[in-house]
């Protein structure tokens, strides 16, 4: 007789494989107070066509969890071409540590000389960082993501008040979906606290970027993070002559776009 999870499996595959559309919500729901692990596991059973995207921070807890589940799990990474050389190092380390298919995925390189060509290296800092994100970051997600059916993220609610307080544990992407194209985002992390996901690292020797010795908590391209006082919020270290509300650099621009409504 089959458990509730592998039922749950098969008919997730089957509305998939038919074309019907998942309920999500009903999903969200159901999984809303379930360990991280078991989030994890839904995603990665429910669907073939998946892969994790890691930041090369702290969300490196969601590949050793998920190594131990389907151990050649697929990561993927934005090499932006501006990330500190400690952040380079720590992705490889991961990816020697664990058995995973690695990818980092780099930005349309004559997107990114005409940016240079126009407005030099640091545009970001007088128009703001949407038309670097978008070239550096965006672009290349979004091809990912289009030969993807469901992909998982490392985003938590006590990351931002601004931007990430609402998160569902999993949800229909509402900026990387198409009409022809549905795609899932899985947030297996988003009920865990910074100190949960310290204590899983400590506990089981996750390897971490060595940046968060020197008071970087978020971390993301070398120009546009830096380190933060006792008691800041976590994302105040990013994008910080911009509004908090504004914090997200397309990735999970639909979170800017549900605080607006
Ligand atoms: S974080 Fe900064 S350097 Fe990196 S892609 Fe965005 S604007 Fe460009």
């Amino acid at each position: 007789m089959l458990g509730c999870r592998q039922a749950l499996i098969i008919s997730i595959k089957d509305e998939h494989r038919e074309g019907r559309a998942v309920d999500i919500e009903a999903l969200a729901n159901q999984y809303s107070s379930k360990t991280p692990e078991d989030i994890l596991r839904l995603a990665l059973e429910s669907f073939d066509n998946v892969a994790i995207s890691f930041s090369g921070a702290e969300d490196v807890v969601l590949v050793d969890m998920a190594s131990r589940i389907q151990p050649d799990v697929r990561v993927f990474s934005l090499d932006t071409g501006r990330l500190h050389p400690e952040t380079y190092r720590f992705l490889d380390r991961v990816r020697e540590r664990y058995p995973i298919r690695f990818e980092a995925l780099s930005p349309d390189a004559m997107a990114v000389e005409r940016l240079v060509r126009e407005k030099g290296l640091f545009s970001f800092y007088q128009d703001g960082h949407q038309e670097c994100c978008g070239i550096r970051k965006v672009g290349p997600l979004r091809r990912r993501l289009q030969s993807l059916d469901a992909w998982v993220t490392g985003q938590r609610k006590d990351q931002s008040l601004a931007t990430r307080a609402t998160i569902a544990v999993v949800e229909r992407d509402a900026a990387f979906s198409t009409p022809e194209h549905a795609l899932v985002k899985f947030n297996p992390l988003a009920n865990w606290t910074a100190a949960e996901v310290w204590d899983y690292i400590r506990s089981n020797d996750v390897p971490y970027n060595e940046l968060h010795e020197r008071g970087f908590v978020s971390i993301g391209c070398e120009p546009c993070t830096r380190a933060i006082l006792p008691y800041q919020q976590e994302r105040e270290g990013r994008w910080w002559w911009e509004d908090a509300a504004d914090k997200e650099c397309g990735l999970h621009k639909a979170n800017v776009a549900v605080r607006r409504r």
